[in-house]
């Protein structure tokens, strides 16, 4: 933790940022993107690594210690492990996550290793080549699981984000669970998000956190809930003797706002203070009409004592009703 603690108006700690560094993406997951894909930002509306680099800096001396890289897919934006390396020395930031479909990883591996990377979400839906090339339009399954292999190999922590979703992959999540037993991963399923890029929402999900538990006992009856880390979003299970552990994200029904940490920095330089809010300051902006760091800092702290107090307060608040908003965007 940072010298400092910053506080939301609930005593609500913030220490950790979720930046999106672009809103491209080389698969079209069909919960995160149209099939043609979503009308990207021109490149000069993202983020510069100067921008991230200063912003990162400043979130840093007022309590953000931790940072996850997120997107669009991380690995498309040119010269990413350049972004790593300027973040991995500012003062204050003691763990950097990365979440990545792991198309484009590979190659970056080693170098992750020894810059010290505390973890890599890596987003696998399905241990089957035909799924996972109907649920993200791409044939690119051996290149996801080679990418696991590379990680377990280097022994960077591995946590496998798997969306849960009806008639796609509920067959999967049994062969998800047993990738548990003599791994040392965590298996997150996700509750779906109705941020698609479509605007199509619902009002009922299927697979709930306690849907998805009831379907794994029907293989593990044994399954037993274990300590989850504090500020974490995931409910956490084991199978006994099993090497790695179950995480059930409950995204959609938002039972962990209570205790959230986080804050978000989109694709397009907008602070999120909840995942469901439609943003409530527009970083970038101010940077470019030259605002000095005490300026920014003032706005950051006025943001940050509105928070909402949970997902369903902050989508009553939003001003755009038609959300055509996709996971891409927001940096998931
Ligand atoms: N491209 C990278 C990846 O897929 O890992 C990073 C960005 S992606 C938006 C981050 C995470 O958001 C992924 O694990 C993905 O499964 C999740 N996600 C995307 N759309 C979602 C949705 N509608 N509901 C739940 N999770 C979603
Ligand atoms: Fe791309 Fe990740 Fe969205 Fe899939 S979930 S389309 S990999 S950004």
């Amino acid at each position: 933790m940072s010298a400092t603690t910053l506080y939301d108006n609930h005593g609500r700690p913030i220490n950790y940022l979720r930046l999106a560094v672009t809103d491209r993406c080389n698969l079209r997951c069909f919960y995160c993107m149209p099939e043609e894909g979503i009308k990207y930002l021109p490149k000069k509306d993202l983020l510069t690594f100067e921008e991230i680099e200063r912003l990162v800096t400043l979130l840093a001396s007022m309590g953000i210690s931790k940072i996850r890289l997120t997107g669009g897919e991380p690995f498309v934006r040119t010269d990413l492990m350049q972004l790593i390396r300027r973040i991995s020395v500012i003062e204050g930031i003691k763990d950097i996550h990365l979440t990545t479909n792991g198309i484009l990883t590979r190659p970056h591996i080693s170098e992750l290793k020894s810059l010290g990377i505390a973890s890599v979400n890596l987003s696998l839906d399905t241990l089957n080549k035909e799924r996972f090339k109907l649920i993200t339009r791409r044939d690119e399954f051996e290149n996801a699981w080679e990418t696991l292999q590379l990680l377990l190999k280097h022994e960077i922590p591995v946590k496998i984000n798997t969306v849960v979703m009806e008639d796609k992959n509920i067959e999967d999540i049994a062969s998800m669970v047993e990738l548990t037993k003599h791994h040392p991963i965590s298996i997150r399923f996700i509750e779906e998000m109705p941020f698609n890029g479509e605007g199509n929402h619902y009002a009922k999900l299927k697979w709930t956190h306690k849907e998805i538990l009831d379907h794994i006992k029907l293989f593990y009856p044994t399954i037993q809930k274990v300590k989850d880390a504090e500020n974490s979003t995931a409910y956490h299970y084991q199978i006994p003797g099993y090497a790695g552990y179950i995480g059930i994200i409950a995204a959609f029904t938002r039972s962990f706002c209570g205790t959230c940490n986080r804050i978000r920095i989109t694709a397009q330089g907008v602070l999120k203070t909840c995942l469901y809010d439609d943003g409530v300051l527009n970083i970038k902006n101010l940077m470019r009409e030259g605002k000095g760091n005490d300026d920014l800092r003032n706005e950051l702290l006025r943001a940050f004592a509105h928070r909402p107090k949970d997902g369903f307060e902050a989508e009553e608040k939003r001003k755009t009703l038609n959300v055509m908003e996709s996971m891409s965007t927001i940096g998931g």
